[in-house]
């Protein structure tokens, strides 16, 4: 919770904060400015090896959970950076971990983990499909010790940043009774597939400094190897992961929030209009108040989330609690610190708007705040399905 972290929790989040120091606002604006990949941040995170915290150290990993690693992602956004970068590398971990046979995780994780290879792409949304995963139509077709990867994604993040992707394909066609069955996972080692010509990626602009690409696959010969866990299983395998990915990004939503309430009450404090500092109104103290309250109790669900979630809990109430809350107090604030920054909240040189465009992205990816809401409805509260 937050204030009751173990002195070595502690210890991580303020060695993670002098690493982000390193790398202040006018760094990130630049990136922004340019929509460009923050390289040398990449790699002071992947030299302080928190990167690999998820990677147990066997394999030469932290060996660290769900709560350090949250605490290290809320850190970099309530400096003022974005996580979006690397996060990938630690939301997705979980599958190649729990689903991996042992012979690849000992030959993945250690150079991961080392940082010589970036595991930071994931590859599963299709414009057709769009939040119905179990519907997307890219196949992977058996070929003697092979399998051939054809078809389309509409989002695939740092694909291009990335040395390994994770890639879910149809293997066998959509069951109607059983709509998650017949979808595999597959580790795809893209300096294989660029050498091969096989992948086109296409770079999409988007509202924030984000390196996201469209991307065809035409032939992509796999080997037998690259399926991680059973054929047909993938799907369950992603679902295995999406109770650590939503209290990571609810941990980034909440730095954000932080960020936006500790910034617009420095500029209430010190702005003085009408021979007064404009913290001094209650109409711009009380909303500031109620946005940190909302960010404080998404914390609190935050942690409890991560908590169950590292002792092997069930937690998929929490976790979706926390990314629902934590999205919306994170946008609660950020619209009080702009209104609160007045016409200065528009200048790019404040950052409050780059951070206020970054931190709406929580709301729709990678899950929509409407399915987060559906997975309670229907899962916490036994209400019907719509879908
Ligand atoms: C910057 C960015 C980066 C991304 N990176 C990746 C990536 O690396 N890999 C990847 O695989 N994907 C990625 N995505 C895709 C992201 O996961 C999807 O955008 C997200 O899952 C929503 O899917 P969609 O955009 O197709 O929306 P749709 O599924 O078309 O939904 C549109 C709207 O309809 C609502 N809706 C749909 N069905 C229902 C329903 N049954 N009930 C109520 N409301 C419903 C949704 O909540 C949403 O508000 C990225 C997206 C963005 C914006």
């Amino acid at each position: 919770m937050p204030g009751s972290l173990t002195p070595e929790q502690e210890k991580l989040r303020e060695e993670v904060r002098a690493l982000c120091a390193r790398f202040p606002d006018a760094y990130w604006r630049e990136l922004d400015r340019e929509r460009a990949y923050p390289e040398a941040f990449i790699r002071a995170m992947t030299e302080a090896g928190y990167l690999a915290a998820l990677i147990p150290r066997e394999y030469g990993g932290l060996g660290l959970g769900v709560t350090e690693a949250s605490v290290i992602l809320e850190e970099i956004h309530r400096s003022g950076g974005n996580a979006a970068a690397c996060h990938a590398q630690l939301y997705i971990m979980g599958a190649l971990l729990r689903h991996g046979s042992e012979e690849q995780k000992r030959r993945w994780l250690p150079p991961i983990a080392r940082g010589e290879l970036r595991l930071q792409a994931f590859s599963v949304t299709e414009a057709e499909a769009g939040s119905d995963t179990t519907a997307i139509t890219t196949t992977a077709t058996r070929d003697g010790e092979s399998w051939v990867v054809n078809g389309h994604k509409s989002w695939t993040s740092r694909i291009e940043q990335s040395d390994l992707l994770l890639l879910l394909a149809r293997t066998s066609p959509r069951d109607p009774a059983d709509r998650t069955r017949g979808l595999s996972l597959f580790l795809v080692d893209l300096r294989e597939a660029r050498r091969a010509g096989t992948i086109e990626p296409r770079p999409v602009r988007t509202m924030l400094n984000y390196a996201t690409y469209q991307v065809t696959y035409r032939n992509l010969r796999l080997p037998a190897d690259a399926l991680i866990g059973d054929e047909g299983q993938g799907f369950r395998a992603i679902i295995d992961g999406w109770n650590a990915e939503r209290i990571l990004l609810a941990a980034e939503a909440i730095g954000d929030g932080y960020w936006f309430v500790e910034r617009a009450s420095e500029y209430a404090r010190k702005r003085v209009v009408f021979g007064r500092p404009i913290g001094a109104n209650q109409g711009v103290q009380f909303p500031l108040a109620r946005a940190y309250a909302a960010v404080s109790a998404a914390d609190l669900m935050r942690y409890q989330a991560a908590r169950l979630y590292d002792a092997g809990q069930p937690c998929g109430a929490e976790a979706n609690m926390a990314k629902l809350l934590a999205s919306e107090a994170s946008w609660q604030a950020a619209n009080i610190c702009l209104d609160v920054h007045g016409g200065y909240g528009f200048v790019a040189d404040y950052d409050v708007e780059r951070k206020f465009r970054e931190t709406r992205l929580f709301q729709v990816a990678p899950v929509s705040n409407n399915l987060v809401l559906s997975y309670v409805a229907t899962r916490v509260l036994g209400l019907p399905r719509s879908y």
